[in-house]
């Protein structure tokens, strides 16, 4: 039998165990066959072998992102999409477009606008009713804790100059006291729990268009980070169906997620749901439970207070949304019933009632092969750092936060203090003492693209293409710079692990699915600091093209 497909004369980092190089890979019925030289590989090469002559391009096990929104993600590229775009006419040109093209929507949704554009942070209605004055405009920004409304907004909402601030949430005014157009946290849910639910059909739209996008930057599976029924997200049943269908190309691990204001009693529903979803390449063998908040809201669990802007203690000490008593028990039922948890632990006080409550499971089930992870590990006490590896919990990392910009330097470091500051990503000495490392985006909040993540987890700084102007160009953290092999295996082999599909993709290595990335180049040839400017040309799953680069 002769390969359907071959790569030849390229540089393929496999990233086995021994992080091997070849030239030449031959795929036959999805599966990679030969990994080898050109001469190995010329052998399996037929009349109907597609050929791929890489010139030199590295070929890589396809990427996998460990914490992803792609439902939602793909919902707002749908939308009034700013996430790419970083100035205010930019802005103000793709609201007028989005409007014009769209006559019929009563509601102008989407998002992803930058704090940093406008001055104060905050954007201003006006800028909006000069476009659409009368359809309602709601627009959260990139991380989805603010949005940008207009006055017919303001107006629905009943949002007034009389309006108290809501108590978990605060209304942006002007001068004279009226509200200016921006609302932060609870008061962006006067006007957002008022906009229509997305329609059966858009979620699946958004599903289709998240995996398309993630395909075009190499991805070829992920961990969605948030799969539920509830009518605010509902991506369950459309991740189903893709997969029944046959649409969903991608391999996905959903995280069934936990809802905080429930307890135990919900747990034989995610097993319900654990059993009717497994479909195609979609299984939702995970729950999702969101620990605390985070920083710059001082809703992030921290073990001594938030400081002030003057470097004098609060009273903040974030909130631990389960009780750390209860998550021990529910972790640990969890655990005994074969669920993996995905955490959401971003400061130290969750981080360490969520190795705590894996503590109790291991206690009482002993030891499993779950891998239960936390995600996002902004700060860790450094006490806490050998105990992922002690408890075979891995850590789950967003590395292109993990630089100096104006959200860390303004609003996190101020407010953490010293020597605290300093603890946060701590990616390099969770490596040294161990630990399992997988990364992933946390996209629509970041970038999905694993290029630019891996650039900030090797060199500590943002990518050109993402600093905007910010001109600290210092490391962050030096001392907690990864190395190249080590972020990739962030984004493919470890990843896999956490999804438990390292014994079929995450390396390029006989027998495992032909799961594979095109790199333009081999970043190992060039300074670290080009990581970023490195670009995907082609993506395969099963060793069927998913992406491929339009030539330019
Ligand atoms: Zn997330």
């Amino acid at each position: 039998m002769s390969a359907d497909l071959a790569f030849v004369n390229g540089v393929v980092y496999t990233v086995d165990a021994a992080r091997s190089r070849h030239q030449a890979v031959a795929v036959e019925g999805g599966r990679i066959t030969v990994v080898g030289s050109d001469s190995d590989v010329r052998d399996a090469i037929g009349p109907r072998t597609e050929v791929i002559d890489l010139g030199g391009r590295m070929l890589l096990p396809g990427f996998q992102d460990a914490h992803v929104h792609p439902v939602s993600g793909g919902l707002g590229m749908l939308r009034c999409d700013l996430h790419d775009l970083h100035s205010r006419e930019d802005y103000f040109l793709a609201v007028k477009t989005y409007a014009a093209d769209h006559p019929g929507r009563e509601w102008i949704l989407g998002g992803g606008w930058s704090m940093d554009v406008f001055p104060g942070g905050t954007p201003t209605k006006d800028l909006l009713d000069a476009i659409v004055p009368d359809r309602i405009v709601y627009l959260p920004n990139r991380d989805g804790h603010s949005a940008w409304v207009n006055s017919r907004a303001l107006e629905v909402a009943g949002i007034t100059r009389d309006t108290p601030d809501p108590a978990d949430g605060r209304i942006e005014r002007d001068d004279a006291g009226e509200p200016a157009g921006a609302l932060h946290e609870g008061a962006a849910d006067l006007v957002g729990n008022l906009a229509p639910d997305a329609t059966p059909d858009e979620v699946y739209d958004g599903l289709l268009k998240g995996q398309e996008y993630l395909h075009s930057l190499g991805i070829t599976g992920w961990q969605d980070a948030i799969v539920s029924p509830a009518r605010w997200m509902d991506n369950y049943d459309p991740y189903v169906r893709a997969g029944e269908r046959g649409d969903l190309t991608a391999r996905v691990v959903g995280a069934l997620w936990w809802d905080r204001e429930r307890g135990a009693e919900q747990i034989e529903e995610l097993v319900a749901m654990r059993e009717r979803g497994r479909a195609g390449r979609f299984s939702p063998t995970s729950v999702k439970i969101m620990q605390d908040g985070v920083c710059e809201t001082f809703t992030a669990a921290v073990l001594e207070p938030y400081l002030d802007g003057h470097g004098n203690p609060t009273q903040e000490r974030g909130i631990s949304f389960v009780d750390p008593e209860a998550l021990k028990g529910y972790v640990t039922e969890l655990d005994r019933l074969g669920f993996q948890v995905h955490f959401h632990a971003l400061a130290e006080r969750a981080v360490r009632e969520a190795l705590d409550a894996i503590e109790a499971a291991r206690t009482a089930n002993g030891p499993s092969d779950h891998r239960h992870h936390l995600a996002h590990l902004q700060v860790v006490h450094p006490d806490d750092i050998p105990r992922f590896r002690a408890l075979d919990a891995v850590a789950n990392a967003q590395p292109l936060w993990a630089a100096h910009e104006g959200q860390m330097d303004e609003l996190t470091i101020p407010f953490l203090g010293e020597p605290r500051w300093r603890w946060q990503y701590p990616f390099a000495s969770l490596v040294r003492s161990g630990a399992t490392l997988a990364m992933g985006s946390d996209w629509s909040v970041s970038s999905p693209d694993p290029l630019q993540e891996i650039h900030v987890a090797v060199n500590r700084v943002m990518p050109p293409e993402y600093a905007y102007g910010n001109e600290n160009h210092d490391v962050f953290l030096p001392d907690e710079r990864l190395d190249l092999e080590t972020s990739i295996a962030g984004f493919t082999i470890n990843a896999a692990y956490v999804n438990h599909r390292e014994d079929v993709t995450g390396s390029i290595e006989p027998g495992k699915f032909a799961d594979l990335a095109v790199l333009d180049r081999d970043p190992f040839a060039f300074p670290p600091e080009d990581i970023s400017a490195a670009t995907v040309d082609a993506t395969f799953v099963e060793g069927v093209k998913v992406f491929e680069r339009a030539p330019s």
